[in-house]
């Protein structure tokens, strides 16, 4: 089984077509990631239709920042712990908000302090903040997925603490995360989509299908078949969640 460990399927950009995406995507298995409170409902009212959808729900960091309520919400996720695969899509963004570092730190702490407390993974975005993302992630006990990471320098680091690096799809083009693969041990990888964006396919709407495009990509640069890739990622995901 191939795995999608991170798509936004809740997104507008599906709202003609998800049935189908979804079907045309049945030897996926897909993590839902939700952002905030409304994609976080939405993921859950997905993930409940569809065998192959499983839920993750998070706050992205710049919608952290604008939530009124941040313990309501964690208490969401805390509520629905038993629907759950991960804490997802969570994290540190210093690209789109230089201002608020301490800010987003103080709430990616919270939520991290949920994850250990739930026993769930997270899924962690951290765009510009890989640095602060894995030595917060190193102080506790939680178990990472790091999403379309950014830092060549702190693989080594990532990889030793025992945290997982998934792949978009867009690897297929993407000289970064061609890199990044090769940087990184078949043990340490996951596949990914990050639909509805960073597609395989120039100009084209990502959807979760196209995450069989990375697989074959990774299977290439560690020369390997297709079929191998495939298993042993799927057995690195399900040593992380419990599907
Ligand atoms: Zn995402």
């Amino acid at each position: 089984m191939i795995v999608d460990v991170h798509a936004h399927l809740d997104h507008r950009q599906f709202d003609k077509d998800r049935d189908e995406a979804i079907k045309r995507a049945e030897r996926i298995l897909i993590i839902n990631n939700g952002l905030n409170p409304e994609t976080n409902r939405k993921t859950l009212e997905i993930s409940s239709k569809y065998r192959n959808v499983k839920a993750a729900l998070g706050l992205y960091p710049i919608d952290a920042l604008k939530i009124k309520n941040l313990d309501e919400e964690l208490d969401f996720i805390r509520k629905n712990k038993d629907k759950i695969v991960a804490v997802g899509e969570v994290g540190l963004d210093y690209y789109w908000e230089k201002q608020k570092k301490n800010e987003e730190k103080e709430i990616f702490q919270k939520i991290i302090d949920l994850a250990e407390e739930i026993r769930k993974p997270v899924i962690v975005h951290s765009r510009e903040a890989e640095l602060d993302a894995i030595e917060m992630l190193e102080s506790s006990k939680v178990k990472a997925v790091l999403h379309c990471f950014g830092s060549f320098e702190l693989v080594k680091r990532a990889i030793d603490n025992g945290f997982y690096l998934s792949i978009p799809a867009n690897v297929v083009f993407s000289g970064h995360f061609q890199k990044i693969v090769e940087m990184t041990e078949l043990r340490n990888l996951l596949t990914e989509t990050d639909s509805p964006y960073l597609s395989p396919y120039r100009g084209k709407r990502n959807e979760p299908s196209f995450v069989e495009k990375g697989l074959e990509k990774i299977a290439k640069i560690k020369n390997i078949s297709k079929e191998d890739a495939e298993e042993e990622i799927y057995s690195n995901a399900k040593k992380l969640f419990d599907f």
